[in-house]
């Protein structure tokens, strides 16, 4: 059983995607990487809030109902302000883009491929973060500052796959933050969220679905995806964010499952 569901998750596709605009010169940073002692002894602590969702006064929150995939047509409201477009540039020379998503006043969760590039195993060296995004002109802030980062794994594992991006600047003030909780199996099976993210064509797109497979640490559902909202949050209708989009089969979605490893590395490198 144990062997059929690694097999299973190794057929899954990371969300990458080749179609974003051409980037220009991003903030540089540095990627670290986690070690892995904790794999063995890993217990699932449920029920734990990391941080509470922030809303500056100067931002309108909406929250919008169950539908197909739509466009979201006013980026900057809370909680979608809190939802960055990436552009980053390998080592390599190679660029993608992706998503990510505030979660307290300087820190930023995304998944952990999205600091890489994949083909030639090398880290993002400049990122742009782009919040409220609706093209280059228009936006509610761009970061392009330095940063730093901690992935799970490298090259990225699925069961890994979750970066902890730390900016320099307090973002968050200005973009408001999701708020970030580790569920019990039970709060998550059957249970009805949503995604927001950046397909290839950089449009904020966001989906409601069900949540259809539990495990340690991912996430399997039926909302719908695009290639390149890859680090999109997966939240409820509090703004409180319950795992990371990462990939996809041919029949379902999967994501990372927000839990108390990850929290434990944000406090030990003093983000929460
Ligand atoms: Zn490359």
């Amino acid at each position: 059983m144990k062997r059929a569901l690694a097999l299973f998750l190794a057929l899954l596709m990371t969300l990458l995607t080749g179609a974003c605009a051409e980037a220009d010169d991003g903030g540089e940073g540095i990627v670290h990487v986690l070690d892995e002692e904790q794999t063995d002894s890993f217990v699932q602590e449920t029920g734990m809030i990391a941080s509470d969702p922030f809303r500056p006064d100067s931002l309108e929150r909406i929250i919008l109902p169950p539908d197909d995939r739509k466009v979201i047509k006013k980026p900057k409201q809370y909680p979608y302000s809190a939802i960055a477009y990436m552009e980053a540039k390998g080592e390599c020379g190679c660029e993608w883009c992706c998503t990510g998503f505030m979660v307290t006043e300087k820190t930023l969760l995304t998944a952990a491929h999205c600091m890489m590039c994949k083909e030639h195993e090398k880290w993002a060296k400049k990122v742009t973060f782009y919040f409220g995004y609706k093209s280059r002109k228009n936006y509610l802030y761009r970061y392009k500052s330095k940063w730093t980062a901690w992935v799970g794994s490298f090259p990225s594992r699925n069961e890994d796959d979750w970066a902890i991006v730390k900016l320099n600047k307090k973002v968050g003030k200005k973009t408001g933050w999701f708020g970030i909780r580790a569920c019990s199996d039970d709060d998550l099976m059957g249970k009805s969220f949503c995604i927001a993210g950046f397909g290839g064509e950089d449009k904020l797109r966001y989906a409601w679905g069900t949540v259809t497979g539990v495990w340690e640490k991912q996430l399997g559902y039926n909302i719908d995806t695009l290639p390149g909202s890859s680090g999109s949050p997966i939240f409820d209708s509090n703004d409180y964010a319950i795992g990371i989009n990462t990939s996809h089969t041919d029949s379902a979605n999967f994501g990372q499952r927000l839990r108390s490893e990850i929290f434990q590395k944000m406090e030990q490198n003093g983000l929460l």
